[in-house]
Order: structure tokens, then sequence, then C-alpha cells
């Protein structure tokens, strides 16, 4: 009697369950939000589940571990043991207890746990993301502003050339009427020295 008076005394909350707390950004349970892991702790956020995909932790707190048993996953088979909160019952993901290929040995006593039975320090999450997003506003916003200065600049080029060409097109055409003129001049000088030369002869 005295005994279990003293659990309940130790224990957190309402479950009479002792949980441990961590500080900074944490992953919690998403059915009873129990402290689960730390992001410093993740491994790796590319795993496919079969619900989605699934975080690699090199520590997880507040968890109890089902019976080991042999699984075949899209990598491989191992042998795995389920990962349930302690608070609440529920299974949030699987330890890696043996691996057998080489390549995937660093998942040896690793926890996987399931994207969508946990919170992520979403806050931080969805900032990143938002600032990400005005980043690439913001890039595209300048890159549009470069192709339109520099358009401005290839359109004063063309102009420039344009009244360049035109200045040319009427010098070689005063030229050309002027070489007409030249040449009606000496047509006339030809047949006024025809007309008089037989004179002289
Ligand atoms: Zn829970």
């Amino acid at each position: 009697m005295s005994v279990s008076m003293d659990i309940d005394k130790g224990g957190g909350g309402g479950t009479g369950v002792a949980l441990e707390g961590l500080e900074g950004p944490i992953y919690k349970c998403k059915q009873c939000q129990a402290h689960l892991a730390l992001s410093q702790h993740v491994v790796s956020k590319s795993f496919l589940c079969k619900e989605g995909k699934g975080y690699l932790f090199s520590k997880v707190i507040n968890v109890s571990l089902g019976e080991k048993e042999e699984r075949t996953l899209l990598t491989g088979v191992y042998t795995v043991a389920d990962v349930s909160c302690i608070s609440c019952g529920s299974i949030i993901g699987w330890k890696y207890e043996i691996v057998q290929e080489e390549k995937d040995k660093y998942k040896e006593g690793k926890f996987i746990l399931e994207r969508y039975k946990v919170l992520g320090p979403a806050e931080n999450d969805s900032d990143d993301e938002a600032k990400d997003g005005l980043h690439s506003a913001a890039l595209l916003s300048r890159i549009i502003d470069m192709f339109q200065k520099h358009a401005k600049e290839v359109q004063k080029t063309l102009d420039a050339n344009k009244e360049w060409m035109e200045k040319l097109e009427s010098k070689v055409s005063d030229l050309t009427s002027e070489v007409h003129q030249l040449r009606s001049e000496l047509q006339e000088c030809k047949s006024t020295q025809n007309a008089v030369a037989p004179g002289h002869v």
C-alpha cells in the first residue's frame, strides 16, 4: 500500500507513469504529447514506412519495446521490435535490433518513429518552409528584374543600330544619286567630245 502511494507521488501527471522531459526542439507523441526525442538525435528523415515517412533517431525516451521479431521491410529483412509510447501505449515505430546487411549496419540499435504518429518541432519546420518560399520568391523577382534591365539595354542597342542603319542608308542613297549625277555628266562630256572631235580632225 505504502509502496504504491510512493510511486503515485513520484509519477508525472494523471497517467501515473513517470515521464522524462526534454529541453529544446522536441518530437512528441501525437496521441498524448509525451516527449519522445530531440531533433538533434535525428539521424535521417528520408525513411519510407508503410504509412508514409519515418525518421531515424539515435535516441528516444519514454518508450517501451515489444518482442523482437523478424520483419521484411522495404530494404531487407531485419530483427525489429515495436516501439510504443509508455504514456498512452500507442505503437509509434520500431527499433532495429539486428541488421544483417553491412551497408545498413548503421541502423542497428536505432529507432524509427513514424512521422504521422509524432508531433515534430512544427513551428520551426513551417518557419523554414516559409523562409525557403520567401527566399525563392525574392530570388525570382531579382532574376526577373535582371532580365527586364537586360532587355531594355538590348532594345536600346537595337534602336541605336536602327538609327545608324537609317543614316547609313541615306548616305548610300546620297552617294548613289551623286554617282548617277557624275555618270550623266561624264556621258554628256563624251557626247560633246564626239560631236566636236570630227570637226577638228
Ligand atoms: Zn503517447
